[in-house]
This record gives structure tokens, sequence and C-alpha cells, in this order.
């Protein structure tokens, strides 16, 4: 292992990203001026919203002088991969507890394989178990179970009450820079503290990539343990899921590649290309009025040479 950072280095505020606007006609017909937030840029190994969330947790993991971390996530978790890379730069151990024992005796993923490469140790858990993980002390149990009891925990996806206060910076950069500003859900953490972070007036929307409906009153308990009650105006657009978690069929990866054509910046494709999908039909219906302004996060960039295309992402 190499020899870990000093934690400020990881750890210290960043510059805020990139703003640029950009020219696309899908958004100009209507009136609709379009700009990107480039937060895939604000850290190399942890873009996005994955070092918003982790920073604050990694801070109280170094500061609380835990031996390592333990977090949640199924196969293609980047925020597995960001708590692994976060591991590794700082000299903690990381042990990540995955969705699914089928996938105990098979290769790993390029994702997991990343997440080995980094030194996290895999736990494969029954997709039954996972799933009880937000019930009191069933957690704890998988966690003790995959021999990570001292470890600081973070929840799947990262999301906690201080991950919404590394959110709330994200809108803090963003205060003035539009109307509206988009970003693509998981847990919907990100959201929640954007929202908090936003000027009065203006207003954060949430595009979910899984289908389910319960992400709202997710938001909503995100923010009750982060600010102790609702903060900032928010609403999702739901409908963009295409089919649920990973699944990019074949119209969305010709939209992603084609957006990346046209405005040169690498679409990340389990979020971030259905974000894009989402406001280009929003503008295209006419959701926004004319004269409005959308800033979508750009909140992370595609990481591994996925081998064999679309079909190996919806696997
Ligand atoms: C994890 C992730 C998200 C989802 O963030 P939540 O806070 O869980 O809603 C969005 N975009 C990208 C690129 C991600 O990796």
């Amino acid at each position: 292992m190499e020899r870990p950072l000093n934690p400020d280095v990881l750890l210290q505020d960043r510059p805020p990203s990139p703003l640029r606007e950009v020219r696309d006609e899908r958004f100009e017909r209507h009136g609709v001026r379009l700009l990107l937030k480039r937060d895939d840029l604000v850290h190399p190994e942890l873009p996005g919203n994955k070092w918003r969330k982790l920073a604050p947790n990694l801070r109280a993991a170094v500061d609380g002088r835990y031996r390592g971390l333990v977090t949640f996530g199924g196969a293609y978790s980047n925020h597995l991969r960001a708590t692994a890379a976060a591991g590794r730069l700082l000299g903690l151990a990381t042990t990540g507890i995955v969705r699914g024992d089928e996938l105990a005796g098979r290769p790993l993923n390029a994702s997991l394989a990343r997440c080995a490469a980094d030194g996290m140790r895999l736990h494969f858990v029954p997709r039954s178990a996972y799933r009880r993980k937000g019930e009191p002390g069933a957690a704890r149990q998988l966690i003790a179970a995959a021999g990570a009891a001292g470890a600081y925990p973070v929840p799947e996806g990262g999301s906690n009450a201080l991950a919404l206060h590394g959110c709330a910076e994200l809108g803090r950069e963003l205060r003035g820079a539009s109307d509206v500003v988009a970003v693509a859900c998981g847990t919907g953490g990100t959201l929640a503290g954007l929202a908090a972070g936003l000027a009065p007036g203006q207003r954060a929307l949430g595009v979910p990539v899984l289908a389910g409906g319960f992400l709202a009153a997710e938001i909503r308990s995100l923010q009750e343990q982060a600010f102790g009650g609702p903060a900032g105006d928010w609403s999702l657009a739901e409908g963009f899921d295409h089919g649920g978690y990973a699944r990019v069929p074949a119209a969305l990866e010709a939209f992603a590649a084609d957006f990346e054509d046209r405005h040169g910046l690498p679409v990340e494709r389990i979020y971030v290309a259905k974000l894009l999908w989402a406001l280009t039909e929003l503008a295209a219906t006419g959701a926004f009025p004319a004269g409005a302004s959308v800033t979508a996060v750009v909140t992370g960039r595609p990481t591994d040479p996925e081998p064999a295309g679309p079909l190996a992402r919806t696997a």
C-alpha cells in the first residue's frame, strides 16, 4: 500500500468546481439556458458528490481515530469505489458489504475489482439480509458479521447528516447561478443537501434513477436528521429511470454519446445520462418557462472502461 496521505490534503476545502454555460439548440429553442456544474472535476478518485458526501465523514473517522471504514453497496456502486479509494489514500482499512451473495463465487466486475485493488475487503450478503440493513440493530449485525465491528460506519450511498452538510456546500456554490439546479438521485442525499444550500427563490430538481416512489419520504427524513426539518425548495421529476438502476437502454446510450459529441464532456451513464435526458425532455415539453436557466450538476464521470457496452451494465 502506498504511503497514506496527510488527511488534510484530501479533506481540506476545495475551490468551487467549474460552472459553464453550454449552447444546446434543444434548450435554446424554448428560451431556456443550460449550464453544467462540473462536479466530476472535484477530485480525480472521489468525483462529484462522492467527495462532497464522504469528506466530512472521513474527517470524522480520522478525528475519531477509527481504524477503518465500513459501508454498503451494490455491485456497481460508485460509492463503494469512492470509499475504497479514500481508504487507500488515507491509509484506512475498508470493508464493503455488497448486496447479493450469488456474486461471491463469480469473477468480480470492473467496479468491484477496482474496490478490491484499492484494498477493500468485500463481504457479500444475501439480498434479503441486505434489505434489512435499515432496521434497528440489523446494520450493526451485518457489520459485525463482516468482521468490521470497530470501523466507522458509512450508510449505503454515503448519505447521512454529515454528507448532507457537505452537499449543502454545492448548493452554496450555485447561489445565483440559475433558477433551477438539477441533480440525479440515488439515495437522494445529494439533492437533500443541495436544496438546503441554494438561495431563496432557487429550486432544486431531482431525477430519480430508480423507480420506487419512496424517495421523497427518504429525503424529508434525511433533512430532518441533518437540519432538524425541511430545507430549501425541491421536487422530483419521476419517470426517467429507463427501467431501473444501472439500466442503459440503447436510446439512452445513443443520447449520452451524442451529448458527449456536442459538448465535449464524458457522460456517466448510470446517473448523469438520465439527468441530462430528463432535462432535455422537460425542456422539449415546455416544463421550464422561457427565460429560465437550468444548471445540471455533473455528479460523476465514467470511471471504468466498460468492456462490453450497454449490455454489460444492465446485467
Ligand atoms: C452516487 C451518485 C449519485 C446519487 O447520489 P445520491 O446522493 O445517492 O442521490 C448521483 N450521481 C452520481 C454520478 C453518483 O455516483
